[in-house]
């Protein structure tokens, strides 16, 4: 990825605390994550895709499919005004709220998070890490704090059916970052949130296949869901070339999807010992 892409810190380490607190934290070896800002990665990621021959049609919608006989007909909403094109295959890479998904397979709100976040000053003891951290009265999933820039993005996951609220979990959270690593809060300059997939990974259906988020590729433990649309945006586009794409396709996610809904099928109910557990044989939450 190109260096103007990311911002500082990048590459960074990844650290993981456990419910007993971050001198029992660990670094996890040979693992980094990159720090980016989504607008400048996206765009990164359009030209890569306009340089491979894609069309890129910018400000527009997929309204909705249609069968028509061995095609697909799919509506789009673009500046241009109201466009239909046909299709023998649709990819639906169009994220959590992906209304291709919604024609095919409506999510449940069960099976959505909500990863909500905050930049306060930077303060504390901090290296240059992601943190990842996991305490039962701060997140049901995690919580994590990320080095941007002069900031501290402090974030964590949440879940309509499993307490805490944000507010709380946040007021928890920043508690116990003061505790361990001197923490100040003076006070956030930016809050922002959004839905994340939780379990319920839908493939697709006919000539219909779901990638990334549409489809529910976001690993709940960690949040992470940008690497699995990655791979699984690659893997549909290979399997459209396959005798039986949606079973090709199947086989190239088969072990993604597996681990994702094992993942979110228990992150709901652990207690913290077993969370304690958990990271401290690197079973893996
Ligand atoms: C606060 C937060 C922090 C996160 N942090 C991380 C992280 O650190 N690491 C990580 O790996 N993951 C992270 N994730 C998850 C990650 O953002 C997603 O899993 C990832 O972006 C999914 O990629 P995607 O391409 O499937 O969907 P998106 O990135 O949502 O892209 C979907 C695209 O489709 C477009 N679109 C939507 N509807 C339509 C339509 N009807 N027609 C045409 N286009 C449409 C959208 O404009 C968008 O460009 C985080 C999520 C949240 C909410």
């Amino acid at each position: 990825m190109p260096k103007d892409v990311q911002i500082p810190p990048s590459p960074m380490p990844v650290f993981v605390a456990p419910p007993s607190g971050t001198r029992q934290g660990f670094l996890v070896p040979g693992e980094y994550v990159l720090n980016v800002t989504r607008r400048a990665f996206d765009g990164w990621l359009a030209n890569c895709a306009a340089d491979r021959g894609a069309e890129i049609l910018e400000d527009s919608e997929v309204l909705r499919y249609s069968g028509v006989g061995d095609r697909l007909g799919v509506s789009l909403h673009t500046p241009g005004g109201a466009r239909e094109v046909t299709t023998r295959w649709l990819v639906g890479g169009d994220g959590v709220y992906s209304k291709v998904r919604d024609q095919l397979s409506p999510r449940p709100l069960v099976n959505r998070a909500y990863y909500i976040q905050e930049y306060y000053p930077r303060t504390g003891r901090f290296e240059d890490w992601f943190y990842l951290m996991y305490r039962g009265d701060t997140s049901p999933i995690y919580a994590y704090v990320i080095p941007k820039r002069e900031l501290l993005c402090l974030g964590i996951g949440i879940h309509k059916t499993a307490p805490p609220t944000f507010e709380r979990g946040m007021v928890r959270f920043k508690e116990w970052l003061r505790d361990d690593l001197g923490f100040r809060d003076d006070g956030a300059r930016r809050r922002e949130g959004f839905s994340v997939p939780f379990g319920n990974v839908v493939l697709g259906e006919g000539p219909i296949l779901l990638a990334g988020d549409a489809a529910g590729f976001c690993y709940p433990p960690t949040g992470e869901g940008i690497t699995y649309a990655v791979q699984s945006g690659a893997a549909a586009a290979a399997s459209v070339m396959e005798a039986d794409p949606l079973r090709a396709y199947g086989e190239h996610m088969a072990a993604a999807r597996t681990a994702i809904e094992a993942a979110a099928a228990r992150t709901l109910q652990l207690s913290d010992a077993e969370r304690e557990e958990r990271i401290r044989t690197k079973t893996g939450l």
